[in-house]
């Protein structure tokens, strides 16, 4: 396969009528317009609530806003030179054709968070969404064409993934890509790209700590995991996947998590009354019902849920009950394999030292979560946790303007923020001697 490819980066003018500007907030106005049809489009696409999927689109207009604002903060430097007769300064440029590929759980933030800061410093760019739920990013490429962004500077692929990825890994025009996905498919496209030396993001699977101390206030971590666990269904990556309660109070959270999650309503993510809604596919099902399975086989219990929900309606979608599991240990594939379903394994711990070196003891280093009181405990243990995000008494540390991504095997590279603009940018040093 061939691509036409437009080389040239395009005009990054950011005055007040500059082009990245006012392009950026025309997309946010008709993003704005067509808020609750791209909704609609998500939910339909891969099953998430309606809620959940508003709350995408919010956050892709988000993007758009913010890096049309950051886009004139492109700063450069001057540095002292080491010669009387020498000035040294340093520009940062587009790193120049950029390919990226988006997973399905998020199928148009995602696809935001690259383009807008992307395209905000001057990159073309190709992206490829998930074919699982690709739609909600052909509704955002009509709005770059009824905002009239020149042709080629974005362009949208879609197809067999494995057809499409290689030859943009293998062309030399393309000299960055920008994945999130699994952290399988990330180091296949890590080697692929070795050859042609591009300059790498990398955005890949988690497996989240959520820790409550004995001291935490037992109803706001409940609120927490009801929220870190079950959002978009649990297919999440920075959702909590290893929940680690004290023995102090592991009987009395149990309690009040078990009644909340009883008020859950599962079934069609379009009416407004279901806080889940379906997962995208069978193959998750399968793989939560295979985890759960392991899990009891292997000593712990099903406080609640623990199968598919198939009656009446649900009978045709991909549903499975949220799901509580108690007794849950180290062995157990739960707590060392990404989830991504709306599954809750409860392990017991007994002191600080313990639980941090449980939690670090992983190769994935995404979010992470823990609940305190103590002030002192709140930056020793944020400081020792392995993770790119930590949230305290916090299930959503999650915004725009902050830098989003993952250490260990989670990751390369930051999203959001004015760190995500230096994903797309080279630095370029110009030391000029001049006659004094
Ligand atoms: P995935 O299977 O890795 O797919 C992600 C993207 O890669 C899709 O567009 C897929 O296309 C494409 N792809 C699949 N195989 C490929 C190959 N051999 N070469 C090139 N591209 C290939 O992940 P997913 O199931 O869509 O998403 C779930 C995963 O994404 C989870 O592990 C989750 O933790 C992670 N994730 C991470 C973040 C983050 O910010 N860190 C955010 C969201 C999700 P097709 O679908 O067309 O095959």
């Amino acid at each position: 396969m061939e691509y036409k490819l437009r080389k040239k980066v395009h005009d990054t003018t950011v005055s007040e009528e500059g082009k990245v500007c006012a392009a950026h907030m025309r997309v946010v106005n008709k993003l704005t317009e067509k808020k609750e049809y791209l909704a609609q489009t998500i939910t339909k696409g891969m099953g998430k609530s309606i809620h959940n999927a508003r709350y995408e689109v919010n956050s892709t207009i988000a993007f758009f806003k913010w890096y049309a604002e950051e886009a004139r903060r492109v700063y450069g430097d001057t540095i002292p030179a080491s010669a009387a007769n020498k000035r040294m300064s340093v520009i940062r440029q587009p790193v120049g054709v950029v390919a990226a590929i988006t997973p399905w759980n998020f199928p148009l933030s995602m696809a935001a968070r690259k383009l807008s800061p992307a395209l905000a410093v001057g990159c073309t760019v190709i992206i490829k969404p998930s074919s699982e739920a690709p739609l909600s990013c052909v509704e955002l490429f009509k709005i770059f064409n009824e905002v009239g962004l020149p042709e080629g500077v974005v362009n949208l692929v879609i197809g067999k993934s494995g057809e499409i990825a290689e030859p943009l890994m293998k062309s030399k025009a393309i000299r960055k890509i920008s994945f999130t996905g699994s952290t399988e498919v990330g180091k296949i496209l890590i080697r692929q790209s070795a050859d042609t030396v591009k300059k790498v993001s990398m955005e890949l699977g988690g497996h989240a700590p959520f820790i409550v101390f004995e001291d935490a206030d037992i109803d706001l971590a409940v609120d927490g995991m009801i929220n870190s666990k079950f959002a978009s269904t649990g297919q999440q990556c920075v959702c909590a996947n290893r929940i680690y309660v004290h023995d102090d109070i592991y009987d009395d959270f149990t309690k009040r998590f078990q009644e909340k999650i009883a008020q859950l309503k599962v079934g069609n993510g379009l009416d407004e009354s279901n806080q889940i809604g379906s997962m995208t596919n069978e193959s998750g099902i399968e793989k939560v019902q295979y985890q759960v399975t392991d899990a009891v086989e292997k000593g712990a219990q099903v406080l609640y849920g623990g199968h598919r929900l198939t009656d009446g309606e649900l009978e045709n979608g991909y549903f499975y009950s949220p799901t509580l599991l108690v007794d849950v240990k180290e062995d157990m594939k739960v707590c060392f394999e990404e989830t991504f379903g709306p599954v809750a394994p409860l392990v017991r711990f007994h002191s600080e030292e313990e639980v941090i070196k449980k939690a670090n003891d992983i190769e994935f280093g995404l979010a992470s979560y823990f609940y305190t009181n103590d002030v002192s405990r709140t930056h020793r243990v944020s400081e020792k946790l392995e993770y790119g995000m930590v949230g305290v008494n916090d299930p959503a540390p999650f915004a725009v303007q902050g830098p989003f991504g993952g250490v260990k095997e989670s990751g390369l590279g930051r999203e959001g923020g004015y760190f995500g603009l230096d994903d797309y940018l080279e630095t370029k040093l110009v030391s000029v001697a001049i006659k004094l």
